[in-house]
């Protein structure tokens, strides 16, 4: 068992020298048929799956980040950069002021990208290693509750898609960054959910999986 939280401090003693995974999510809009915290439920089992296969610990995930574009949608919860970046800041401290020298940071949400690459040499300057993960942007193909998002929540969570709201929706592509959901979809999804399937699920699983894996195993 890898949660970090689900343990007691004596259990802990003995550990500190295993990595640790640091899993951030989302809580913003996925469209009609999928949950607001679909990003924060997928890296959640990422990094769960990742620990396993590699013998590391997760620390709690991170359900907030920052989700300024999604906030035309109602539920969305966005951070301020500064105070996402402040919270990502001191959860490597913690770990760090513990003797935990191995955090690996898995970023799901896109929007919160540039805040934790800005934000890792402050983590380095501070004497404390930590690497970034990325999640959909290895798949090559951009993607917001449409086909992979939903054909991985169909896989993991199928009781959680909406599936009598999946439909073909219409959507454009965004061009060039500091674009907001809601120019380009008024479903807020972008993608083709009409597409998913669970059997892709379990194939984009693997692959985002085996690539981490891989990413921390040669670290
Ligand atoms: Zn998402």
């Amino acid at each position: 068992m890898a949660d970090m939280s689900k343990k007691t401090w004596c259990e802990l003693e003995g550990m500190r020298d295993r990595g640790i995974i640091i899993p951030i999510g989302s809580v913003e809009q996925h469209g009609p048929h999928l949950p607001l915290e679909t990003d924060s439920l997928l890296v959640e089992r990422i990094a769960g799956e990742v620990a396993e296969r590699i013998g590391c610990l997760v620390a709690p995930t991170l359900i907030l980040g920052v989700s300024e574009e999604h906030m035309d949608f109602v539920g969305t919860i966005t951070l301020s950069p500064e105070t996402f970046k402040g919270v990502v800041y001191d959860v490597c401290n913690s770990l760090s002021r513990h003797g935990f020298s191995k955090l690996h940071i898995i970023s799901y949400h896109g929007g919160n990208k540039q805040y934790l690459v800005e934000l890792l040499p402050e983590i380095k300057d501070a004497g404390i290693t930590a690497t970034l993960h990325r999640v959909l942007g290895r798949l090559g193909k951009f993607d917001h509750a449409g086909e992979v998002e939903t054909s991985l929540m169909l896989y993991l969570f199928p009781e959680l898609v909406r599936k009598d709201r999946v439909e073909r929706f219409h959507y454009r592509i965004p061009a060039g960054y500091g674009w907001r959901t809601k120019d380009y979809s008024e479903s807020g999804v972008i993608g083709e959910a009409v597409e998913a399937s669970p059997a892709n699920g379990i194939k984009y699983f693997n692959q985002i999986v085996e690539a981490i894996v891989e990413e921390i195993e040669d670290e």
